[in-house]
């Protein structure tokens, strides 16, 4: 019953409407970050092979009928849910959200190594996709702040 109580006071802290614009916001700098910004870097750096065969990465063409973007549910759902964690924490200590950060960038970094050999790739995909990770965890740590 105690820990009900801490789960509530937990939700209590947050604040719902920044949340929401903070979710938009950051699904929108994601947007320009892997079309605009840095799309033909991330795409070239990905080696991507869409469902119809065709490698993405080496300008082959897709020859795939259109279908609703799943993926962009996806990480807009994932985008949703690690906002939440910020909005969480962030409330009572601005070291917890720090550590979050870190730790995480540097998962991901190991993890991206064990799937990419080529050193190039590794920093190039490293750099757009922790970069974007940072940029996002920042924009939700001063919303959640608010
Ligand atoms: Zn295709």
């Amino acid at each position: 019953m105690e820990s009900y109580a801490e789960l509530c006071r937990l939700f209590s802290h947050v604040s719902w409407l920044w949340y929401a614009i903070a979710v938009i916001v950051v699904y929108a700098i994601g947007a320009l970050w892997y079309t605009v910004l840095f799309g033909k870097y991330w795409l070239k750096a990905l080696n991507y092979i869409c469902l119809c065969g065709a490698n993405l990465s080496i300008d082959e063409k897709c020859t795939c009928k259109p279908r609703f973007p799943y993926e962009m549910v996806f990480q807009f759902i994932s985008t949703a849910i690690f906002g939440l964690l910020y909005f969480l924490v962030a409330p009572f200590s601005i070291w917890v959200p720090v550590a979050i950060v870190v730790a995480f960038s540097a998962w991901t970094k190991s993890m991206m190594k064990f799937q990419i050999a080529d050193w190039r790739r590794f920093k190039t995909l490293a750099a757009i996709d922790v970069g974007y990770f940072v940029i996002a965890s920042i924009v939700f740590i001063l919303f959640s702040r608010l």
